[in-house]
């Protein structure tokens, strides 16, 4: 298992769970921790430092299901040989090894590549990891000075190659954060009597924001945010660089901003992408099993798959299932007839709102399905902290009822 953040963390888990002691379980990840990106922004809006409150050891998760953990940086894949070169990261200097595996899941997630955009270090924001989101954090509550608020997005690289055709093309890799942090935003504005919505401008490099969540739902939240003052720039194109008074866009247009939020593109590591088993950008290349169609026994799970499109934790999560049952299957621990449901993604999205109300998000509609829900509320809220809590206290290992109930409930009953 390559990376243990919220992909590899849960597979892991039910692989062990399905498979018992038919395997022997080596887990690589160059972190011994992982942090709770999904709820980074609320943190910030609180005050409190996300690398302290959303850090969460997995070591001892391992150790519990007997797994072996390396905490190592991944720096090959050999599929013909099947074999994965590692350096040791728990001290610089250490030396390159070699292990051999029978299978082998990728959940090595992407590089967010801030690197890519000119200036963001010196005056670029976002909440995408503890430091970048403590770093916020300290802006907006010591030295913010009340001038416009800018968030959006990079323009996203999808893979195209060998793409399936029911799997449309993302502008952006995943705009939940920015619809979230744009309405939790206005909230704490308003909160401090700073200002409200009219303060923050959303840009997007497609033709409209949070293009897979549906059109339905899309024009529902833009008619909200157009009610509330928010500004709104489409068509973007990309981010060209971020500079002290604001962001200037490939399109041409330039938005004036004190603070610039950013969710950048999201870039394969780049020892995967010259390997057969990976599209022309790096995303590792599978079938609805999650196996890749050369090397049947190579698995990918998270960020790091093709058909991971947006860039959803949720979506990883699905796949994590898969392909433990998979994995169960080849070892003999489950039939063959009863591996189940192949990878059908739905996008499942719960937003903070500020104030203790939330949105939630079910979608289909963009893969060309029919679901489509979209709410608002206290109980959206109540459930994204519930699954973050649910979470740290499973070790990534959520009951296998908890996500289908959530969403049950969710998508039938009315909210208060
Ligand atoms: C601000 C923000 C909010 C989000 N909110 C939500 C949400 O509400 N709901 C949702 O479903 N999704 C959300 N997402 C998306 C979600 O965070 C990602 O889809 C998820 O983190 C992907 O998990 P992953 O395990 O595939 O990759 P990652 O989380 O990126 O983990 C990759 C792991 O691999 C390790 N690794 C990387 N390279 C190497 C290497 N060379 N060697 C060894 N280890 C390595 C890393 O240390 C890490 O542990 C959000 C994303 C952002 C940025």
């Amino acid at each position: 298992m390559l990376g243990s953040s919220f992909a590899g963390l849960t597979t892991a888990r039910f692989i062990r769970a399905r498979c018992g002691d038919a395997v022997d379980l080596t887990v690589v990840d160059r972190n011994p921790y992982l942090i709770f990106v999904p709820n980074i922004p609320m943190e910030v809006f609180a005050n409190h430092d996300p690398l302290v409150s959303m850090h969460m050891e997995t070591v001892r998760f391992h150790d519990h299901d007997g797994n072996r953990f390396f905490n190592a940086a991944v720096t090959a894949i050999d599929p013909d040989h099947k074999t994965v070169s590692f350096v040791p990261t728990d001290r610089a200097g250490s030396a390159s090894e070699t292990i051999g595996y029978d299978y082998l899941v990728i959940a090595l997630g992407n590089q967010l590549a801030y690197d890519r955009i000119d200036g963001f270090g010196e005056y670029g924001d976002t909440v995408s990891s503890g430091y970048y989101g403590d770093k916020l954090r300290r802006k907006l509550h010591h030295g913010y000075r009340g001038g416009p608020i800018a968030i959006g997005s990079a323009h996203f690289h999808q893979g195209l190659e060998r793409k399936p055709d029911w799997m449309p093309v993302a502008a952006a890799a995943c705009e939940g954060p920015p619809l979230e942090l744009a309405l939790s935003m206005a909230h704490w504005l308003e909160e401090r009597q700073m200002g409200d919505a009219r303060k923050v401008i959303l840009f997007t490099p497609g033709k409209v924001i949070a293009e897979d969540a549906g059109e339905a739902i899309v024009t529902e939240f833009l008619d909200l945010a157009t009610s509330m003052g928010f500004g709104y720039k489409a068509g973007t194109e990309d981010v060209v660089r971020v500079g002290a008074d604001g962001i200037d866009l490939a399109n041409g247009e330039s938005i004036e901003a004190e603070i610039k939020i950013v969710l950048p593109d999201w870039v394969p590591h780049a020892f995967l992408r010259e390997l057969p088993i990976t599209d022309e950008q790096g995303f590792v290349v599978t079938g609805t099993d999650m196996a890749n169609p050369d090397h049947p026994e190579i698995f990918a799970v998270g960020d790091a798959a093709a058909l991971t499109v947006p860039k959803l934790g949720s979506l990883g999560h699905q796949q994590a299932e898969i392909v433990a049952r998979h994995i169960a299957a080849a070892v003999g621990r489950l039939d063959g007839d009863k591996i189940g449901d192949r990878y059908r993604p739905e996008v499942v999205c719960f937003g903070d709102m500020g104030g203790h109300k939330g949105f939630y998000i079910h979608s289909d509609t963009w893969y060309g399905g029919k679901t489509s829900v979209f709410k608002m509320g206290y109980a959206p809220w109540a459930m994204k902290m519930a699954f973050k809590e649910m979470y740290f206290r499973s070790g990534g290992r959520p009951a296998s009822w908890g996500e289908p109930a959530a969403e049950a409930t969710m998508d039938h009953l009315p909210l208060p």
